[in-house]
């Protein structure tokens, strides 16, 4: 059996270790593993090479993905994909474990179709994939924006400002949600957490009515249903005693970087192991989540159409904290 892995999508931190799990696994079990980089685009173009021990050495703290990572939208063509089981074929390799988000799940179950097993593997900061509790890198994106909102705070309590912090997540709000409860924010706003800005205006002026040098921390996720980022400094500008005395910080890619953090480490070598083993087993079109810390796999058709929802238990603390 020769098997391949390659990481897609957005990066997340724990890729590495989700890489370092299957070559060391596979190793033991005597299969062969191949790389395939820049994700789908390098499996089409044949950027594919065998990985050994010594490739993976220390990767383990590193964040990124040493096999780098790509998007091919023209994936979605029959003939595209083609392409790349022709490659595949060409290299022996029979099975793929993908790591990436709910798009690259789609091209593993295309190919599994095609006759090439792939299991996939969460790897996004973003939380946003229904299969699963957490997704490899989230935590470690939280630990980057707290310490990032740690330093706000101080340039925004020194100058007594309101200063709306916009974060990563897609469409999901969970990045925003979790880590406004660390930084003990004034509020949040997020597709699943909406807020009207009037509440917004209303809770930010009763604060700096009781304490006149008071600050404010606001955050936001990106795409999120009240405002962009600008727009929305300017309106508590216009609506607010700050005046003036708001900025609006977008954290962008600092987000997507840094060394892993133990959690998200432990999780992708949970994860890369079960890859393996259950492709050892002939299985594919499967994906791994961890549900209530037990390591899990659904088929991919059924994991895509599970919906998303915020824990409630966290959600219904925002409610009470903020
Ligand atoms: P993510 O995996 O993080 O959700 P994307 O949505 O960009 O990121 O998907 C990553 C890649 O997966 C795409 O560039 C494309 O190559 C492949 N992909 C996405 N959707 C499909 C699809 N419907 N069929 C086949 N391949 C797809």
């Amino acid at each position: 059996m020769r098997i391949g892995i390659l990481t897609s999508g957005g990066d997340a931190p724990g890729m590495n270790n989700a890489i370092s799990a299957v070559v060391k696994t596979c190793v033991k079990n005597n299969i062969e593993v191949y790389g395939i980089y820049s994700g789908y685009k390098g499996m089409v173009e044949g950027k594919i090479k065998p990985l050994t021990l010594d490739d993976i050495e220390g990767i383990e703290s590193r964040g990124g993905t040493i096999l780098k990572s790509a998007r091919l939208p023209e994936f979605k063509e029959v003939a595209v994909r083609e392409k790349a089981v022709e490659q595949l074929k060409k290299f022996g390799i029979d099975a793929v474990v993908v790591v990436g988000g709910d798009g690259s799940y789609m091209g593993a179950l295309r190919l599994t179709e095609m006759g090439i097993n792939c299991i996939g593997l969460p790897g996004t900061i973003d939380n946003d994939i229904a299969c699963t509790d957490f997704t490899i890198g989230f935590f470690t994106c939280q630990e980057t924006i707290l310490d990032a909102v740690e330093h706000i705070k101080d340039t925004a309590a020194s100058h007594c400002r309101c200063v709306v912090v916009e974060c990563m997540g897609n469409h999901c709000g969970d990045l925003t949600l979790f880590t406004s409860l660390g930084v003990g924010a004034d509020a949040l706003i997020t597709r699943e957490h909406p807020m009207e800005l009037e509440e917004l205006y209303a809770k930010l002026n009763a604060k700096r009515a009781k304490n006149p040098d008071a600050y404010s921390i606001v955050m936001i996720s990106e795409k999120n249903p009240a405002a962009p980022l600008n727009e929305l400094v300017e309106k508590i500008k216009e609506n607010t005693v700050y005046g003036e005395d708001v900025r609006g910080t977008a954290l962008g890619h600092i987000q997507r970087g840094g060394s892993p953090v133990s959690f998200d480490r432990m999780l992708a070598t949970r994860m890369g192991v079960k890859a393996v083993e259950l492709l050892a087993e002939g299985k594919g079109g499967r994906c791994v989540g961890m549900r209530k810390n037990v390591i899990v796999d659904y088929d991919i058709t059924e994991a895509l159409a599970m919906t998303r929802k915020v824990d409630p238990n966290i959600a219904r603390l925002a409610n009470i904290l903020m």
